[in-house]
């Protein structure tokens, strides 16, 4: 209800105005237009965000590279503990937030509250990660020397993320930054800048409160045009960019061209093998969640299913049956399954991906349409569809932010993974088998070639524990578990001579 709503809303300290420009504390004045966030749950203007313009930018530059000054020089344990403080605060505020981020992005409440519960997993990782940020000793060839490395802070890390994870994209990415003693600004998604609001009026009274400076955790709003002036500053070694290819190639070279490092988390798409010798009750459940959860605005959404002719049909039927049983709708109601596309525009999308893949031979299995009357005013309600198809049509080989399935055959496992190595992007894979044989050359070398690649598990749902990413258009970056914080790091050589000489490496003769 509304009044439930407005109550989250001011939990979280959200008003009806709001700057958009922080440095943790501090909100920054700025001259930029404010932008209303539009609900897609019920098409309601839920608050507006004033922009960040370039005097804001400036400030909170200035604060940002002089908090790196202080901030990398805590010990890194102390980091953490501001960290395992944020993980704490985010406990406290997981349903308000979980609530926020379902009426903002449209996911359901249930993933709403995943995706607070993926911030609050990784804190607890990097708090652990905040003493084991370990570097490797070595053996010099030299007498009395002594060799190692190690891995110091990196600076101001610029954070850009997309709609469809409005909060916990930025998390993967600062609280390892944070513990690895960088400072982070962030650029949320325009299409979600209540979330990051709201994320930030979490963490800067930690940060306060433990007697950090101004300028650990920043934020600044606005469309791409705010985004590339991270991109674009040299006072920044480190983008790290989620969103559509199309902005990955962008940023990419931009901060290429400054010879900065970028981090990217770019589009998938995503397919199941669905082997003869698959549990079929674990096959349809996967691929119905995979590919409908979320309303198929996951980066690992399952857009293909790659499907043995001899259990093809079998597979079909039973999809169609399960779609029929979906309810659509309002996704704070729990007994929804799926919610609302982010905006008309994405619906739209939708529309004309459906009208060029019949034109190019596609068979719809369920009609597509845009869900009309009580209950769907704001116009971004859409019918998740499946599709009859092959993997070279130039739709099968895009990613539409939208719960279209593909329906593809195929006769023999290799045949199978060429398919599915056989699109541009490279993020999530699976394949449902009991056959020992097929899985292990599904994850071989000559395999899947994806930076996520699962047995008798869908394409979606990343624990955080491993590190997140994926090949080719996907970006080749990796987030969150495993050796990810390595990027938000410098790394150095360190080389000691404790001898009375000075013998020279590779044994070179130098003497007068
Ligand atoms: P988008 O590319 O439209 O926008 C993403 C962000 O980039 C936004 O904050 C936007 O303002 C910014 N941006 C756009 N152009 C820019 C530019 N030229 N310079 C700097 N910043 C710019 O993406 P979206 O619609 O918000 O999100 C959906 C896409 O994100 C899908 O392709 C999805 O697969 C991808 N995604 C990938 C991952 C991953 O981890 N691989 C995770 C979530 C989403």
């Amino acid at each position: 209800s509304k009044n439930k709503m407005q109550a989250v809303l001011e939990r979280l300290g959200i008003q009806a105005e709001n700057s958009g420009t922080s440095t943790g504390s501090e909100w920054v004045t700025s001259t930029g237009d404010y932008f209303s966030s539009i609900s897609p749950v019920d098409g309601e203007a839920i608050a507006a965000v004033q922009a960040t313009d370039a005097a804001a930018y400036a400030r909170v530059m200035e604060r940002a590279t002089a908090a790196f000054k202080e901030w990398r020089t805590v010990p890194a344990p102390q980091r953490g503990e501001v960290v395992r403080q944020i993980g704490d605060a985010l406990r406290a505020h997981k349903e308000d937030l979980g609530t926020l981020v379902s009426y903002e992005m449209g996911k359901s409440y249930q993933e709403g509250l995943g995706e607070v519960q993926e911030m609050i997993d990784i804190c607890d990782f990097a708090v652990g990660l905040s003493r084991q940020l370990y570097g490797l000793t070595m053996h010099s060839e030299r007498p009395a020397h002594r060799m190692y490395e190690q891995y110091h802070p990196l600076g101001v890390v610029g954070i850009i993320s997309a709609f469809n994870f409005p909060v916990a994209v930025w998390s993967w990415n600062t609280m390892l930054a944070w513990v690895c003693g960088d400072v982070c600004v962030w650029k949320p998604s325009e299409k979600a800048p209540l979330s990051a609001l709201a994320c930030q009026h979490i963490v800067a009274p930690i940060f306060a409160r433990n007697g950090y400076p101004e300028g650990i955790s920043c934020l600044i709003q606005g469309d791409y045009r705010v985004g590339e002036w991270l991109s674009q500053d040299k006072r920044i070694p480190l983008v790290s960019a989620t969103g559509s290819t199309r902005m990955g190639k962008i940023v990419a070279a931009t901060v290429a061209e400054r010879l900065g490092r970028s981090l990217l988390e770019l589009g998938g798409n995503n397919a199941i093998i669905i082997s003869p010798e698959a549990d079929m009750e674990i096959a349809i459940r996967g691929a119905l969640f995979g590919a409908v959860g979320t309303a198929g605005q996951r980066c690992t959404t399952t857009r293909r299913l790659i499907v043995h002719s001899s259990v093809y049909e079998q597979v079909k039927e039973r999809l169609v049956a399960a779609y029929g049983k979906l309810n659509i709708g309002n996704p704070l109601d729990e007994k929804h399954h799926v919610g609302p596309l982010i905006d008309k525009e994405a619906v739209s999308a939708y529309l004309k991906t459906i009208d060029a893949v019949q034109q190019e031979g596609g068979r719809v299995l369920i009609p597509a349409r845009v869900l009309e009357g009580p209950g769907f005013e704001s116009g971004c309600y859409v019918q998740p569809t499946i599709v009859e198809a092959e993997n070279h049509y130039q739709k099968v080989q895009e990613e539409t932010f939208a719960p279209i399935l593909y329906l593809l055959r195929y006769e023999t496992l290799e045949e199978a993974i060429e398919m599915q190595n056989a699109v541009p992007q490279g993020l999530s894979s699976a394949i449902m088998t009991l056959n020992m044989r097929e899985a292990e050359q599904f994850l071989s070398a000559a395999g899947s070639d994806c930076g996520i690649a699962n047995v008798n598990i869908g394409t979606s749902g990343a624990e955080i524990g491993g590190a997140f990413g994926g090949e080719k258009e996907t970006g080749g970056g990796r987030e969150s578990g495993s050796d990810a914080w390595k990027v938000y790091m410098r790394r150095q050589t360190n080389t000691i001579n404790y001898s009375t000489a000075l013998p020279l490496a590779q044994g070179i003769k130098f003497d007068i």
